[in-house]
């Protein structure tokens, strides 16, 4: 809404909606501020104001639940994120999922030969959306050591990867690290990465 320059702008409410634009009352009774804007100014310190779109990020973000797919050495890295000294349930993650379709985050960790690219992706292909890969591990990233024809040269060849997280093996603090930064993005707005790439999910 386009702000009235004739409004006395030291009346002008600090408050969100008033920033926002909200000043149609002061408009029809510029000489006094009216009880509607009263009980505006009281609603928002009672409420907390926010968009829909950030709710259910915020929502998304602390009910990640993941699926594992540990193929090597790099899933016992993973498998420590649970344990009490990393407590991945800070962040309502602690419910680790064998079943795909009540999980949104693949957490592939580990080298991935192409005889498991194919259950891979049907894992992936039987997630619910909105989903989330994170690609753990030089291995999973890139094919890491193994530069041989037995291994698939990084899991973003067969499904769209969210996130990379460095290292041989990665600790878990660094795979923590690598979903603090999913949580960042999701929360920014970014579209999981099968949405950018297009890929057919
Ligand atoms: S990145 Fe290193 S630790 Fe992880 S699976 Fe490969 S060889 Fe093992």
């Amino acid at each position: 809404m386009a702000v009235d320059e004739t409004v006395d702008p030291k009346r002008a409410s600090k408050r969100p909606l008033a920033k926002a634009g909200l000043q149609s009352e002061a408009l029809l009774w510029p000489t006094r501020k009216s009880v509607f804007e009263d009980e505006v100014e009281s609603l928002e310190d009672a409420l907390g104001l926010t968009t829909l779109q950030k709710a259910v990020a915020w929502a998304q973000t602390n009910s990640m639940w993941p699926d594992t797919f540990g193929l090597a050495c790099c899933a016992i890295e993973m498998m420590a994120i649970v344990s009490s000294r990393h407590d991945i349930a800070r962040f309502g993650m602690e419910r680790f999922s064998s079943s795909p379709r009540q999980a949104d985050l693949l957490i592939v960790s580990g080298r991935v030969v192409h005889k498991m690219a194919a259950p891979l992706r049907q894992v992936y292909d039987q997630m619910l959306e909105p989903k989330w890969v994170i690609a753990m591990g030089a291995c999973a990233s890139s094919g890491g050591m193994f530069n041989n024809y037995t291994v698939l040269q990084g899991v973003d060849k067969i499904v769209p990867v969210d996130m990379h997280v460095p290292g041989c093996p990665p600790r878990p603090e660094a795979l923590m690290e690598g979903i603090l930064r999913l949580h960042e993005k999701v929360m920014a707005g970014v579209p999981p990465a099968y949405q950018i790439r297009g890929v057919a999910s």
